[in-house]
């Protein structure tokens, strides 16, 4: 399968940027994905791109480089950017995962993997993450991660507001680092630092120690691991690292 060819950039219908130059990411340690994996994924439209937060949907944004500390401020209709420090190219495109898939994704666009879908890799690297299907890799999410599947996450969890739902099963091989968490399934990591509030739900179980500005648990809900409040910020910034 191709996609139609379009006028170059930022067209909707433009094919993957890495088709576009020879890409010097496959030198460095992170690779973004190159033209025969994008034949496996449905580009959707940016315009989606808001779901997952409903913040600043329409506003520019500022996404960080995957090389450097360099930072851009973009359109929320951008597919690619540049580092302004480095040179190399930041992907935008938002991904949609309708069928099994091991290859790992960089993007500073929203990642989807809906329930016939499937990843398998080292890195998922994305702005927002819905999971129906399961996902078996390292997630640095700027944005808010939402995971209604089996998943196992070897390397760990970063993202903003953290959702694990009723029938998730999740194993964090490595720690959880989040500004509000909200479990109503079963998460497993070698340990939780969330910023904010964490909230257990009904169905929703904690196993490991919690680092948590406050936490809300609902009857049926389970903490397995020790309770540590803290006031101030968590030890680490989500964002800036992923
Ligand atoms: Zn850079």
């Amino acid at each position: 399968m191709k996609y139609a060819n379009g006028d170059g950039k930022g067209q909707p219908s433009s094919p993957d940027p890495s088709e576009e130059k020879a890409s010097p990411a496959q030198t460095g340690p992170i690779a973004r994905p190159s033209a025969q994996d994008t034949q496996n994924f449905r580009m959707v439209r940016s315009v989606r791109r808001h779901a997952a937060s409903g913040l600043n949907r329409h506003q520019p944004r500022k996404v960080g480089c995957f090389h450097c500390d360099g930072e851009v401020e973009v359109s929320y209709a951008a597919k690619l950017a540049s580092c302004p420090k480095c040179g190399e190219e930041i992907n935008l495109n938002d991904y949609e995962l309708n069928k099994p898939l091991h290859e790992d994704i960089f993007t500073r666009g929203n990642v989807t993997i809906n329930k016939l879908g499937a990843l398998t890799g080292e890195s998922l690297v994305c702005h927002n993450l819905k999971a129906y299907g399961e996902v078996t890799a390292l997630v640095h999410a700027t944005g808010d991660v939402m995971i209604r599947s089996n998943a196992r996450l070897p390397g760990g969890l970063r993202c903003q507001k953290l959702l694990i739902g009723r029938d998730a099963r999740v194993i964090v091989e490595g720690d959880v680092f989040a500004s509000e968490m909200d479990v109503d399934g079963e998460i497993t990591a070698d340990a939780f630092h969330c910023q904010g509030k964490t909230r257990i739900d009904e169905h929703g179980a904690i196993n490991g120690p919690l680092q948590t500005r406050a936490v809300a648990m609902e009857n049926g809900g389970a903490l397995n691991g020790a309770l540590q409040i803290v006031s101030a910020a968590a030890p680490s910034d989500p964002a800036k690292e992923a």
